[in-house]
């Protein structure tokens, strides 16, 4: 066992309490920007056992909290778990404390990309973007766009084909994009999103 894992599932706890402790102004961070108390977490597993990506994650979400706790700033914003999140809210809802944990994983995912730090599943940031077009342009998610989009992006053509012709056949994916009635209330919103910063 890693001294990372070590840490997230509890066999070693540190001392929180020095004066000074730098874990501590990384929860203190994360907690200003996301407004999720998250040192209430008392580690019940709720939310990983919930959380429908949570195979493909490599710290559950109660763990990704842990590292945060811990002031573990390198692990936390280089990991996995922060960029399988789809920010679904199932954990968010279902935690006895009230912690909005989608809410930790987006400000994470921000601070990772603030930070320049290297992303734990590099390709991601392309599709976080195609998505961002999609509802830039229609208002709404065209998958097909996306996938496409992905795809010419990472030049992975043949990386997942079988599960998008399955998609096709099952009609899960529409071929004509539709646009919501007042697309151009959504598309100045994105004149902030791609703005250079100054
Ligand atoms: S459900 Fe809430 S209290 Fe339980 S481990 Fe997850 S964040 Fe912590
Ligand atoms: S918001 Fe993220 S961590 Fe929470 S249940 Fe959904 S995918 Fe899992």
């Amino acid at each position: 066992m890693s001294k990372v894992q070590a840490l997230v599932q509890g066999a070693a706890v540190p001392d929180m309490a020095k004066a000074g402790n730098p874990r501590q102004s990384l929860a203190a961070e994360v907690t200003e920007r996301s407004g999720a108390a998250l040192n209430r977490c008392y580690h019940c597993q709720s939310c990983g056992n919930g959380c429908p990506f949570v195979q493909a994650m490599d710290y559950a979400p109660n763990q990704v909290l842990r590292l945060v706790q811990f002031g573990m700033r390198q692990e936390v914003l280089t990991c996995k778990t922060i960029w399988v999140c789809v920010g679904c809210h199932t954990c968010s809802s279902q935690c006895p404390m009230s912690i909005d944990i989608a809410a930790i994983m987006d400000t994470l995912r921000l601070m990772a990309v603030e930070e320049g730090v290297a992303i734990g599943k590099p390709n991601i940031i392309d599709f976080h973007e195609e998505v961002l077009r999609s509802l830039e342009k229609y208002g709404r998610a065209h998958k097909l766009g996306i996938m496409l989009g992905y795809k010419r992006q990472t030049g992975r053509w043949l990386k997942d084909l079988d599960v998008g012709l399955k998609m096709l056949a099952r009609r899960k994916l529409d071929l004509i994009p539709s646009r919501v009635r007042d697309v151009k209330e959504i598309t100045d919103l994105f004149k902030c999103y791609w703005r250079e910063p100054a």
